[in-house]
């Protein structure tokens, strides 16, 4: 007869405590939470399995788990659990533990996770854009320099093509190549020792990723099914509003950002479509500019006031969720900031917030790989993994 070794470790047990699944142990395996999870497929429920893996300490099987990725997290399965054993924190503070590995090097992840680490990440970029101003301050004679017509122009300082472009290119594909590789790690984990039963594959994995980006980005459909609370009957601030706001308000950023650099280096080129910097309020690009800034605070205010209205006895806030939304605001505040002063002619403070707007937007995009935003990412490349081996 086959046999089947398990080896438990107490210690990952202790660690899905502390990283928000304290309550695991209150477990008493009914399965009420994969009947009540809507996302579970009838043939691999979950997470009732999760909870008796993570309170034997099955460190292995978790990290082949493919499962804990597809968790949106609605906690439709804390509300009917009936002892309280807060499953969706469980299979968060699993993935939270999963991901620690994913993205190298590993020390960010555990800066990202406390307090004390969140300083040295915070440090980094400040010194970063301090000795940038330091430079140009030397070379300018004076640290709050103002154009030759008099405006505050805060290229004067952070002059795009020595500082800011080449410092964020950088910074954006290192990001991306720590995220390509998490992901290629991701997958290795996923597949099991020999052969993988593939139920129906149909087609290449490209194909599959367009359709989740459809369905989970685009459109985010997928949330209707997850939406908070629709098993009990609760009503509460609504998920699929505040994400699709924050959805789109990137998408508009990140296309005034492409039309700025392009008018920048191909309009060295080609001057007619060269595009001067600061804009004036009332230029097209601009107003798109300000309206992808108003999108991002509503859908920011929209999922903070959702999570503060989270009751804590239900649904724990970990670190990791405060830390992008907290990021999300002080890029936004900031670069709000910086314009205000700007129009208002107040150079210090301009110049001041504008520096921490440049701390902020470095760290939301240098510390992608390791943040929520990069369970983003993850999710996405579980959801095609089971979608190429016939789950939907
Ligand atoms: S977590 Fe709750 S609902 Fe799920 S199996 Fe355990 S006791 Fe039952
Ligand atoms: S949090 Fe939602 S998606 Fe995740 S296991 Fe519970 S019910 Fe399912």
């Amino acid at each position: 007869m086959a046999q089947c070794t398990l080896k438990p470790d107490l210690e990952f047990t202790r660690e899905i405590a502390r990283a928000g699944g304290s309550s695991l142990k209150k477990c008493y395996q009914c399965a009420t939470c994969s009947v009540a999870c809507p996302m579970a497929p009838a043939n691999a429920p979950y997470p009732r399995k999760e909870m008796i893996w993570a309170s034997w300490g099955l460190r292995d099987k978790f990290r082949s788990d493919v499962d804990i990725w597809l968790c949106r997290n609605c906690g439709n399965c804390t509300d009917l659990c009936p002892r309280g054993a807060r499953p969706a924190d469980v299979m968060a503070a699993a993935r939270n533990l999963v991901y620690r590995d994913l993205a190298e090097p590993s020390i960010v992840s555990k800066w990202m996770g406390s307090a004390s680490g969140l300083k040295r990440l915070f440090l980094i970029p400040a010194v970063l854009w301090l000795v940038v101003w330091a430079l140009r301050a030397a070379y300018n004679g004076q640290w709050f320099p103002r154009a030759a017509d008099g405006r505050i122009v805060f290229g004067q300082i952070f002059y795009g093509d020595y500082t800011i472009d080449p410092i964020f290119m950088l910074t954006f594909f290192g990001a991306c190549f720590v995220l390509y590789r998490g992901v290629r790690k991701l997958w290795e984990m996923f597949r099991p020792q020999g052969e993988l039963l593939v139920i129906g594959r149909t087609k290449s994995w490209i194909f599959h990723l367009a359709d989740v980006l459809w369905e989970e980005v685009l459109t985010h459909r997928k949330f209707d099914e997850c939406e908070d609370g629709p098993t009990t009957g609760k009503a509460g601030p609504n998920r699929k509003t505040g994400h699709a706001l924050l959805f789109w308000s990137f998408v508009l950023l990140a296309f005034v950002t492409a039309v700025v650099a392009a008018g920048h280096w191909v309009g060295k080129i080609v001057p007619v479509i060269h595009i001067e910097t600061p804009m004036p309020m009332t230029f097209p690009i601009k107003i798109l500019a300000n309206i992808g800034a108003l999108l991002l605070i509503c859908g920011l205010a929209l999922l903070t006031w959702r999570r503060l209205r989270l009751d804590p006895e239900q649904h724990g806030s970990g670190f990791y969720d405060w830390y992008l939304l907290g990021i999300l605001w002080l890029v936004a505040v900031t670069g709000i900031f910086s314009q205000c002063f700007r129009l208002a002619d107040a150079i210090v403070p301009a110049f001041l917030a504008y520096y921490l707007h440049l701390v902020f937007v470095w760290m939301l995009f240098a510390y992608l790989p390791w943040s929520k935003l990069g369970h983003f990412v993850y999710r996405t490349a579980a959801l095609v993994f089971v979608r190429m081996y016939g789950r939907s």
